[in-house]
């Protein structure tokens, strides 16, 4: 690396956060777990939603618990054959995401990472210099809006039904993603 490149620090990026059943394939309570790609089905809207806050200039992260694997109804394995599947069916929109992060963790093991722990938006936030103040966590559920709360991420729940709490909530991430749109 040059002295040059050194001296020029990155400057850091906003991300979105993205928790992944229930905002962007579909959240599939006869399964307890999305364990092989013939159970992952986008959520209508969803691809389009990650282009275009692509577009925005945001990265896009996924944080997703996976207690699935410490329960052994599913292996890491399986876990990285279903994202194989999520990143090529969104790079046929020209997307990629920028960080995939999971935890693996059963809920007693206590680790940092599960949500509502923010562990792993804090890992991504150093490994891919994450400006946090001007990120958003997206979820659909009470653990993904106290992850990003605790992480000091703007909050934002998909949901048709019940809210709990976040600064902002939509029916889709599609709407959200227009909702940024409209403000830039
Ligand atoms: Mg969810
Ligand atoms: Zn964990």
């Amino acid at each position: 690396m040059s002295d040059l490149s050194k001296s020029i620090p990155k400057a850091p990026r906003s991300a979105v956060f993205l928790d992944r059943d229930g905002v962007i394939n579909v959240r599939r309570p006869e399964v307890e777990y999305v364990t092989e790609v013939a159970q992952f089905d986008f959520l209508p809207g969803a691809l389009e939603a990650l282009a275009l806050l692509s577009e925005l200039g945001f990265a896009l992260v996924v944080v997703t618990n996976q207690r699935g694997i410490a329960r052994e109804m599913m292996t890491e394995d399986d876990l990285a054959a279903v994202h194989a599947y999520m990143k090529a069916e969104a790079l046929k929109r020209g997307v990629r995401f920028d960080g995939i992060y999971h935890c693996p963790h059963d809920t007693f093991e206590q680790c940092s990472c599960r949500k509502p722990e923010p562990g792993m938006i804090l890992e991504a936030a150093e490994d891919l210099e994450i400006d946090l103040t001007r990120s958003y966590m997206v979820g659909d559920s009470l653990s993904d809006i106290e992850a990003g709360r605790r992480a000091g991420v703007r909050a934002v729940q998909i949901t048709d039904g019940e809210e709990c709490g976040a600064e902002m909530v939509f029916p889709s991430l599609l709407d959200f993603a227009l909702h940024l749109k409209e403000r830039t």
